[in-house]
């Protein structure tokens, strides 16, 4: 796996904190709060935790943009609907 760590440029930040705001998977959490990046690392808003100074290198280059649209495309399939809908009433 590839790391980039901070400092980070404005465009890795807004890569890094759109991915965080997307709910393409999970975003990175401190006391269960989405993490905040910044150039100097990521920034918990609850408790100002700033100890995390990494990311995996396609959080922040927007490499994940294109899976996210199409985990979304198949989220709106009618086909994975419905297969979502009979796995709810096993
Ligand atoms: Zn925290």
């Amino acid at each position: 796996m590839d790391y980039s760590y901070a400092p980070w440029t404005d465009e890795e930040v807004k890569s890094l904190n759109e991915y965080q705001a997307c709910g393409y998977v999970h975003p990175f959490t401190h006391c269960d709060h989405p993490l905040v990046a910044t150039k100097d690392g990521w920034v918990c808003p609850k408790c100002s935790n700033s100890d995390q100074k990494w990311c995996h290198k396609w959080m922040a280059n927007d490499a994940w943009r294109e899976s996210a649209l199409e985990s979304e495309k198949l989220c709106s399939d009618p086909r994975v609907q419905k297969l979502q809908k009979v796995m709810e009433q096993l």
